[in-house]
């Protein structure tokens, strides 16, 4: 059976996955207390609804406990957001994504019980950060603190050699997962493989292992 979304507060993040999950053409259901929201989301959602999500009787009503994820997207109005995300823990709804705000937000949060909390905002900074202060690294995911997995153009300083003459795992500590080659992914990469002009690193570690890696490998 398919799986039945459920997104709450339509402002450009709720939107935005309420639109991506569309796009996929997947089940979701559109919930904001704004109405002009919601009509701009009546043919894009499978169902738009307006509604106060704070008031238990209208999540109930809307039979929430039956989706297979809400995603809690109110941000500016923190107290909103964090009653929501209590309701739909006490209603049990199995799966719920919440957008944090600021930290405390974030901690409320994941004393409540959110299942997965996400900050765009930050992250999406952090992302960036990360590609600006380095001329190699084309993306960034951050797994932990302090663990990454990053994407790192291979510049000619290792053109032609293989992983295994680069020994990266015993000198770097870092291990490389993927390399993208012109269209192609090869994944796992033996360590005879060759590095090729235009290769594009996916590269899993700590992150100082990775500014190791990549400052002395690649760096001018
Ligand atoms: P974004 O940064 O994602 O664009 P925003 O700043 O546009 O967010 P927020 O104030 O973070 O908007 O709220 C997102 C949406 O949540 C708004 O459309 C708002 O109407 C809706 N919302 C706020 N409170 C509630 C509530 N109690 N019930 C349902 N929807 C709500």
């Amino acid at each position: 059976m398919k799986k039945e979304f459920a997104v709450i507060g339509l402002g450009r993040f709720g939107g935005s996955i309420c639109q991506a999950l569309s796009d996929e053409g997947l089940e979701v259901m559109a919930i904001d207390i704004d109405e002009d929201k919601v009509n701009a989301y009546a043919n894009i959602a499978s169902h738009a609804v307006v509604g106060d999500t704070t008031d238990e009787t209208v999540l109930k009503s809307l039979g929430i406990r039956n989706f297979d994820h809400v995603i809690v997207a109110i941000g500016d109005n923190i107290q909103a957001s964090i009653l929501t995300t209590i309701i739909l823990k006490e209603l049990g709804v199995k799966d719920i994504t919440v957008k944090a705000t600021n930290d405390y937000h974030e901690k409320v949060l994941s004393k409540i019980g959110a299942d997965r909390i996400v900050h765009p905002e930050r992250d999406m900074g952090k992302r960036i950060a990360h590609k600006i202060v380095s001329n190699n690294v084309l993306d960034y995911l951050e797994l932990s603190d302090e663990h990454s997995i990053v994407e790192i153009s291979a510049n000619e300083k290792i053109h032609g050699h293989s992983i295994i003459e680069l020994d990266v795992r015993a000198r770097y500590g870092v291990n490389i997962v993927a390399i993208k080659r012109n269209k192609e992914i090869i994944v796992s990469p033996q360590a005879n493989e060759k590095i090729q002009k235009h290769d594009v690193l996916i590269v899993i570690g700590a992150d100082s292992d990775i500014n190791r890696f990549e400052k002395r490998l690649l760096g001018d």
